[in-house]
């Protein structure tokens, strides 16, 4: 004997109200076999629709079991009950339940969708459906512009797509005039012919009579169960002879593709639909992500333009000053940095050079002229060590410093108050009454540690310490590091050396090094600061993103459930709702990146000291951030529309 396509044993089923418990189906047991055309009959209110919804695993028994081509449904996983949804059952609704939004072609596809199938073989297949139910001339009609019985032929359509070895009608034409609801069922008749299973429900003895066994229920039992006379003799010999029909699609390659290309469909025509709302939705991304990408530019600038100024320095001098630290009140009265520290300094072998100088404010003196200015006696070195070249006349040598001679170089500035237009190259200017003989004037020099308006006069400190300051201490030493030793280590050398010569540090030492280290340092903490407050209007945007899912979720409950009772796995409505918040937020953060390249391109144009310096990692972080973002806050509205009851998603309305 055939084995029974469908079987159910003492099937109960109860709904949870007020309080207690009120029992729909009392035990049902019935078994149907290939090839049958079932009508179950019964009063409103009788339990039909919840034992068809059963058999269609769309719900599950309370007690008792079920079992589908012998298999206990209580036993399969709901990605399973899923495929049998799919692949096995083909539903046909009383109000249809098409997706108003997609054409009468797209809606048969759906279930070929989630089966799997290419997006060509699925065209031809859903073309012909329609065309041997009439409809060739409205595949791309909505169902909105359709009438009653030709949106219940699309209907019928989708429940053929992948198969439909068993069709499951309930009230198929309870929502349609008589002459369309006698087409509806020709049509389960000319199916049934061709081997499909079919079971109806309905309360109308006249449709009832269509089929070959009608199972009558009253109050969730089975009252009586015969075969129709009048169609016997057709009925007998087709049932169980009916060829099972084969799901015609085999799972193909590049399917999970597919699949995730249609949910992305799906997911940007949804953001479509609510183009408002997705806007105002994106602009909280989108000033999130500007804040951050803006903000790291904005630092990224100017710690890059500081950074230019002092490495056009030289990275490779350490400056020993007297005193505790920068500023130190009593480093004028600390003398032990002395000439013989200079010699025993340009005597280590990590010292290209070393160089000293001395510090005094002075007045200027030429004919009637007189200017404050500052007098720096200074190495020759000093002038490689920073770089500064002369414009007119020479630097001076070392064995002018050895020979204490009474010469200067002065800065641009300087020649131009008291030269003006002559040549300021031998003559004899006044530094605080001691005459001094200009060999050479400094070519300009943008420099970030100058002011540009002082006046600077540069002599061999020698000269400076015994005719000038009178002082047999030097305000600082610059060693420049020879190339081979790192500035780290050079640096402990000198404080060890000082501290043993001197017997105590009584002298703080700074580097480019250092400075840049400190300078970097402290924008690092900047930027950090100022992100993590770009980071709380990203979370905030985030949080719209969450709100505007949920809404969507609750609005779309009901095709949830359409999409659902036609075979979508919980995996598929999952994808769709969180590739939507995802994808809300990469365009989000695209927009916001595109809009920060413009904005901050318009405020460099307008303000040369503004600085914006863009870097891919922070574009990519950005990128990055708002996906992050649309997963972790789409996640939870997604799951919540993933794990919805089909059911009850099909009966919002
Ligand atoms: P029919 O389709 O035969 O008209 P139904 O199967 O829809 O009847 O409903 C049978 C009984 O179950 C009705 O009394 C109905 O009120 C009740 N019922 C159906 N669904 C639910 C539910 N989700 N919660 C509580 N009661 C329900
Ligand atoms: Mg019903």
């Amino acid at each position: 004997m055939t084995q029974p396509l469908i079987e159910l044993n003492g099937v109960r089923r109860s709904y949870a109200q007020g309080g207690g418990e009120l029992e729909v189906l009392h035990g049902i047991s019935l078994k149907i076999y290939p090839g049958e055309m079932v009508a179950i009959i019964g009063p409103s209110g009788s339990g039909k629709s919840t034992l068809m919804n059963i058999i269609g695993c769309l719900d599950t028994p309370s007690a008792g079991s079920y079992r589908v081509n012998g298999t206990d449904t209580a036993k399969l996983e709901p990605d399973a009950l899923a495929t049998l949804r799919r692949d096995f059952f083909g539903f046909i609704f009383q109000r249809y339940h098409l997706l108003g939004h997609l054409s009468a072609q797209e809606n048969v596809e759906v279930p070929a969708i989630y089966a799997g199938v290419k997006p060509r073989k699925r065209a031809l297949r859903s073309a012909e459906l329609l065309a041997k139910l009439g409809l060739h001339e409205r595949l791309g009609y909505k169902p909105s512009q359709l009438s009653g019985g030709q949106q219940q032929r699309v209907s019928i359509a989708r429940a053929l797509m992948n198969g439909g070895q068993i069709i499951l009608a309930d009230e198929p034409t309870g929502a349609l005039d008589t002459k369309s609801g006698a087409e509806v069922m020709k049509i389960l008749s000319e199916l049934n012919e061709q081997g499909h299973t079919i079971i109806l429900v309905t309360h109308d003895p006249k449709i009832a009579a269509c089929a070959k066994r009608i199972i009558a229920i009253e109050d969730g039992a089975i009252k009586s169960d015969a075969l129709n006379d009048k169609r016997m003799d057709a009925g007998v010999q087709k049932a169980g002879s009916g060829s099972v029909i084969k799901n015609v699609w085999a799972q193909s390659w590049g399917a999970f593709y597919d699949r995730f290309k249609e949910a992305f469909i799906m997911a940007w025509r949804a953001m479509v639909a609510n183009r408002m709302r997705t806007l105002l939705t994106m602009l909280g991304i989108i000033i999130g992500i500007m804040a951050v990408v803006s903000v790291v530019a904005l630092a990224r600038g100017a710690s890059e333009q500081i950074m230019a100024n002092i490495s056009s320095l030289g990275t490779n001098t350490i400056t020993i000053y007297p005193g505790e630290r920068m500023g130190d009140v009593r480093s004028g009265r600390v003398r032990t940095l002395t000439p013989r520290d200079l010699n025993a300094l340009a005597g280590q072998p990590f010292a290209d050079s070393a160089s000293a100088a001395v510090q005094s404010s002075v007045l200027l003196r030429r004919g009637n002229l007189e200017y404050n200015a500052t007098a720096q006696g200074v190495s020759a070195d000093m002038f490689r060590v920073y770089g500064y070249e002369v414009s007119a006349g020479r630097l001076f040598t070392s064995g002018d410093v050895e020979q204490n001679r009474q010469i200067c170089v002065i800065d641009h500035n300087t020649a131009q108050n008291l030269f003006a237009h002559q040549d300021p190259i031998g003559q004899a200017i006044l530094v605080n009454a001691v005459p001094l003989a200009v060999v050479g004037v400094l070519e300009e020099k943008d420099s970030p540690f100058v002011r540009p308006d002082s006046l600077n006069v540069y002599l061999p400190y020698t000269a400076a310490m015994t005719r000038l300051i009178k002082q047999d201490y030097l305000s600082s030493i610059v060693v420049r590091v020879a190339s081979g030793f790192s500035t780290a280590v050079a640096e402990r050398a000198i404080v060890r050396l000082l501290t043993a010569r001197h017997g105590r540090q009584d002298f703080f030492i700074q580097s480019s090094d250092t400075i840049m280290k400190s300078i970097s340092s402290a924008t690092l903490t900047f930027t950090l600061l100022i992100s993590a407050i770009a980071v709380i209007s990203l979370v905030v945007g985030g949080i719209g993103v969450m709100n505007i899912m949920l809404v969507s979720v609750t609005e779309r409950t009901r095709e949830i459930g359409i999409r659902m009772a036609v075979g979508a796995r919980q995996s598929d409505i999952l994808a769709q709702f969180l590739i939507e918040a995802v994808m809300v937020c990469l365009i989000g953060g695209f927009a916001g990146v595109l809009l920060t390249f413009i904005v901050g391109n318009i405020v460099q144009s307008l303000s040369s000291s503004i600085v914006l310096s863009f870097s891919l990692a922070s574009v990519l972080a950005a990128v990055i951030t708002s996906s992050a973002i649309g997963i972790v806050f789409g996640f939870m509205p997604a799951r919540s529309a993933s794990r919805l009851n089909p059911i009850e998603a099909l009966a919002r309305e």
